[in-house]
């Protein structure tokens, strides 16, 4: 833009000349706020906020043109926009090209195991992907806790619909991203083209719609796009970590529509679904049953399966562990147990003595901070991160729900405990040191 700027200082300059040498001085003051936003080998777009300036401007286009050749040496085509045109035409038109579906190909219907925990919202998640639009089905809403698979249907729904329906545009969001698109466009001005944008999708997918909780202005504007897209029978399908009724600071005319179409839970993982996962990720490393015995994926599946995510990490553990330690020989139970003989430790703690307070302190004598500072309201960045730490620690020691522990921790929200979760998983997958941090303090406690 910089340069932009630049040459456009140096071409007005010639233009001027030119028009004061063709006795059409007049002309000049109509350049007054307008922009060469646009210029490469062949094309050129200069814009002005007013309409009567570009057909001014426009007046003298080849006086522009002129002056673009003499000072680019090249031949150039100049057109003159309002600068509200200008959005209109060539902004908007990148922007809905270059909307992106979000999906990610690997999270399929054929690679998401069925069993009765998941099985009702499976069938839904397929159903509705087959025929998207359904009154029934309008809108999905699945719901249940962490780590069960809802993201990964959401998914599998878009990505069916692409395979099968190649005319029917589909768009994945999260509602943290829509709450900061919509921020984003308010202050930008570019609210009624992200409306447009997102009414002009056939199957639209929002991923987490409890971090809607709160935020009034994107509540009514997602209303308004929910009833537009609903009305031309177009399908929504929705993620929740509870019921949409129990979301709370939701509008009421919000979770009277999402209670319109049909609600889907998950629950937690039986043991044979479990053991089912685990034979699909083992295939997905390709390892064959034969490398590992059958006893160590009871062993997983019995100690690790609250959830998949949880699962998946307990393999990724073993599967790390017996290629460093027992240079890739079968898994047997005896180097399971010496995998996991850290986690063993404190999954046989016991509940009575473990609990949130005694986490609490471990980590406030972790990080120097009172045990009060960790709960307190304070946001300065050392103890919002010990905060997190602790949160993440009660979550996967007591297995806490995530209202349980926003009560242990100065009566916080749910949704904040669980960002704070999430935030400290992915550091955890990223970063050595947030791995060295958790181990070190799991050792306070556990001592
Ligand atoms: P949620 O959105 O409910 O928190 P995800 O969809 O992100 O959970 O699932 C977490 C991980 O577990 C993902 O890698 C996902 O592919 C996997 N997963 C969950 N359920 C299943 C299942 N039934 N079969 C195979 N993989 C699953
Ligand atoms: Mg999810």
């Amino acid at each position: 833009m910089y340069s932009l700027n630049i040459v456009y200082k140096q071409l007005k300059d010639k233009i001027y000349e030119r028009l004061r040498e063709k006795s059409k001085s007049t002309y000049i003051d109509y350049f007054d706020e307008s922009e060469l936003v646009h210029l490469d080998e062949n094309d050129a777009i200069i814009v002005t906020p007013y309409v009567f300036n570009k057909a001014m401007l426009s007046d003298v286009i080849t006086e522009i043109n002129d002056s673009f050749l003499v000072l680019l040496n090249q031949n150039v085509s100049c057109v003159i926009e309002t600068t509200d045109d200008y959005r209109k035409k060539y902004i908007i038109d990148t922007i809905t090209k270059d909307l992106s579906d979000n999906l990610l190909p690997d999270f399929s219907f054929d690679n998401f195991i069925e069993g009765p925990s998941n099985k009702e919202a499976k069938m839904a998640a397929l159903t509705c992907a087959m025929q998207p639009g359904e009154k029934f089905f309008n809108p999905l809403v699945i719901y249940g806790d962490s780590g069960l698979g809802k993201t990964h249907l959401l998914h599998a729904i878009g990505n069916y619909v692409k395979q099968n329906n190649y005319d029917k545009k589909v768009l994945y969001i999260t509602s943290l991203d829509f709450v900061k698109e919509v921020g984003k466009s308010l202050r930008d001005n570019t609210i009624e083209e992200y409306k447009n944008q997102l009414n002009s999708v056939d199957i639209l997918l929002v991923d987490d719609i409890q971090f809607l909780s709160g935020k009034q202005k994107s509540n009514e504007i997602f209303f308004t796009i929910y009833n537009e897209l609903f009305n031309n029978r177009k399908q929504v399908v929705l993620t929740s970590d509870r019921p949409p009724v129990q979301i709370k600071d939701i509008e009421e005319r919000l979770k009277t529509r999402f209670s319109q179409g049909l609600s889907v839970t998950i629950s937690s993982l039986e043991f044979e679904t479990a053991v089912k996962i685990l034979e699909l990720k083992l295939k997905n490393h390709h390892l064959d049953k034969s490398s590992i015995d059958c006893d160590v994926i009871s062993f997983i599946a019995k100690n690790f399966s609250t959830d998949v995510r949880n699962l998946e990490g307990a393999l990724n553990r073993l599967l790390f562990y017996s290629i460093n330690f027992s240079k890739g020989q079968k898994i047997d139970l005896p180097l399971a147990l010496e995998a996991f003989k850290d986690k063993l430790q404190f999954t046989s703690y016991s509940h009575a003595e473990l609990s949130s307070k005694v986490i609490i302190k471990a980590v406030a004598d972790y990080y120097s901070l009172t045990e009060k500072q960790l709960v307190s309201k304070s946001r300065t960045k050392n103890i919002t991160t010990a905060r997190h730490v602790a949160m993440y620690l009660c979550r996967i020691h007591l297995d806490n729900s995530y209202e349980k522990i926003g009560d242990d921790f100065g009566g916080r929200d749910h949704t904040t405990v669980l960002s704070a979760f999430e935030k400290i998983e992915r550091l955890l997958k990223e970063n050595e040191m947030y791995r060295k941090i958790i181990s070190d303090i799991e050792k306070i406690f556990t001592k």
